[in-house]
């Protein structure tokens, strides 16, 4: 399957680039990122480390933590370390919040970034899949949030959540996925709202990213579109920018417009009747 995205010929831009960031705004910030052994969640926790921030890194694979911890101590980390576990039980989200309460008396900003494997493929009936993946990618981020709340409050801190053009629009092959995205952006973007209400000085980032080019999404993607992936450096460092300037929303790359507007180029191909074997594509729309 190849997606003619440069054939769209449409460039649409609505992200301003923020120009009042200053790296030492996060000098000293006691950070925690969700998903921090690959990916976008590293390269996250690199940038945190060179502008001397605190941080705690999270995700299932010690071996791989430990590695991004030492890394980040040689960029010049204030402080890194790392919990490891799974995300599909919220009772260790909340541990990884207590943690950061423990070691630091205190949170400026909460990343939650992690996600757990879904299918590419017609939706196959299997409720108990859709439960396990909101657990991983939406329950516990909930559960983050609140415990985190109380510290957020005290700090007049951040949450940043990183979220998908498939949060937005509904595309085939991706039911169980795109129903978690939905489910942050519509948690997230009410919370909001009472934050608004109430006073509540705590930002939320609603990060919406279009095809960036970790390793998990390259090794299933790169022969199924023909759009050049983003960077996940740069990706990473727009993120954190943009939870620093306490934006409501950040579109990554600035074009994310036109990668929406392949979800009805890929019904278009369930029409022609064309048929995704690979099972593996599932980032495809990530
Ligand atoms: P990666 O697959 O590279 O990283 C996922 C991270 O989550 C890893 O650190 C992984 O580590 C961790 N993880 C996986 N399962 C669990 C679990 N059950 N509990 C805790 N941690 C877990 O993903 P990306 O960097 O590509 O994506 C990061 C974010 O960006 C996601 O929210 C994704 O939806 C979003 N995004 C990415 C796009 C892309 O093209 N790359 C496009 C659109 C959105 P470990 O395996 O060690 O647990």
């Amino acid at each position: 399957v190849v997606i003619p995205l440069m054939g769209l010929g449409l460039a649409v831009y609505f992200y301003s680039a923020p120009d009042n960031f200053s790296e030492e705004m996060l000098r000293g910030k006691r950070v925690i990122v969700t998903g921090a052994s690959s990916g976008i969640g590293e390269q996250m926790a690199y940038h945190l480390a060179r502008m001397g921030a605190h941080v705690l890194l999270m995700a299932r694979t010690e071996a791989k933590l430990q590695k991004v911890v030492e890394r980040c101590l040689e960029l010049g980390a204030a402080s890194a370390r790392f919990v490891s576990g799974s995300m599909e039980n919220t009772a260790f989200a909340e541990e990884v919040v207590k943690e950061a309460e423990n070691t630091w008396g205190g949170l400026d900003m909460l990343i939650l970034n992690h996600i757990g494997y879904s299918y590419f493929n017609y939706f196959d009936g299997d409720v108990e899949h859709v439960r396990k993946l909101l657990e991983t990618n939406f329950l516990s981020y909930v559960a983050m949030t609140v415990t985190a709340l109380p510290m957020l409050k005290e700090s007049e801190g951040s949450i940043v959540v990183v979220s998908s053009v498939a949060g937005k629009a509904g595309g085939p092959f991706i039911a169980p996925y795109s129903a978690t995205k939905f489910a942050l952006e519509g948690f997230f973007s009410s919370l909001r709202h009472e934050f608004i209400i109430d006073n509540v000085n705590v930002s939320i980032t609603l990060c919406i990213l279009g095809f960036i080019d970790t390793d998990s999404a390259m090794r299933v993607v790169s022969h199924a579109i023909r759009a050049a992936p983003s960077p996940k450096e740069e990706c990473a460092l727009e993120i954190i920018r943009s939870g620093a300037l306490r934006q409501r929303e950040l579109h990554y790359p600035p074009s994310i417009v036109t990668g929406m507007l392949l979800l009805p180029e890929l019904h278009g191909l369930r029409a022609k009747g064309t048929r995704l074997l690979n099972k593996d594509l599932g980032q495809l729309m990530q």
